[in-house]
C-alpha cells in the first residue's frame, strides 16, 4: 500500500484549508422583469434569456393550474362553515 512521501506540516494543512470556504451566491436581476435570477440562466418569472423569449410561461402556468385543479379534485378542500 502507498504511503505518504512526506509529513504534512501544519502550514501545509492550513494553506490547503484556506481554500475550503463557500463562495457567496451570485445574483443578477432580469433585464426584462427585474426578478432575481442566477447569472447566465433563463429567468423563470418571464422566461427570457438575453432579451429573447425562450420559455412559454403561459403554457407552463396552464399546466400548473391543471395540476392544482387535479389535486383539489382528488382531495377536496375542507368545507367552510360560516357562522356570521
Ligand atoms: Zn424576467
Amino acid at each position: 500500500m502507498g504511503l505518504p512521501g512526506h509529513r504534512r506540516t501544519s502550514s501545509d494543512k492550513r494553506r490547503r484549508a484556506a481554500q475550503d470556504f463557500l463562495e457567496r451566491l451570485q445574483i443578477a436581476t432580469c433585464p426584462n422583469c427585474k426578478a432575481a435570477i442566477k447569472p447566465h440562466h433563463v429567468c423563470k418569472q418571464c422566461g427570457t434569456y438575453k432579451g429573447r423569449q425562450v420559455l412559454n410561461i403561459d403554457r407552463r402556468t396552464a399546466r400548473l393550474v391543471k395540476k392544482v385543479e387535479k389535486r383539489a379534485k382528488a382531495a377536496p378542500a375542507p368545507k367552510q362553515t360560516s357562522k356570521a
